[in-house]
């Protein structure tokens, strides 16, 4: 879906937008945006949609966890929004925001039909997890049913001020 510009300018209110930072802007990467409690590291800003004219809340920060494990193929590669970064080749690792254990722990969240995971380890079916204002995703996806949510570091924005 494209979207005209002045479009979403014009629909969302422009008073307290929140900007969201990319993690590319982090010389440090998730080390920056992170804060440890005991041996957990926890989101230290809040999650944004990384959409610039957009900036919807999607996670309050201490509410999601920082966790490595394998990328995910979440759109053919020729599918990537030009907005979003690309993730690396499955079964390579990458960084990610678990939420558990329900939808509930989200400010705004949208969901994508269920669709088959296009690099499949088990047949397992995902909901890709959208910008609720926007559209903008994938951002991350979690299990049909499941009681964990994953958001990709890579694919939201911080909100540093
Ligand atoms: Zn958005």
């Amino acid at each position: 879906m494209s979207i005209p510009p002045g479009v979403l300018e014009a629909l969302l209110p422009r008073q307290n937008r929140p900007k969201p930072t990319p993690l590319a802007s982090f010389s440090g990467g998730v080390q920056d945006v992170t804060t440890a409690d005991s041996d957990v590291l926890y989101n230290k800003y809040d999650l944004l949609c990384p959409r610039p004219e957009c900036g919807s809340i999607i996670l309050l920060s201490s509410v999601g966890k920082l966790l490595e494990r394998p990328s995910v193929t979440m759109e053919p590669a020729d599918k990537t929004p030009s907005q979003l970064p690309s993730l690396p080749e499955p079964p390579a690792n990458t960084e990610w925001w678990l939420i558990t254990p329900s939808p509930m722990e989200f400010e705004n969240i949208g969901f994508s039909k269920p669709v088959d995971l296009l690099s499949s380890q088990d047949g397992k079916q995902l909901k890709l997890l959208l910008c609720a204002q926007c559209d903008l995703g994938p951002l991350g996806w979690c299990e049909v049913g499941g009681t964990e949510f994953w958001l990709s570091c890579s694919r939201v924005g911080y909100r540093v001020d």
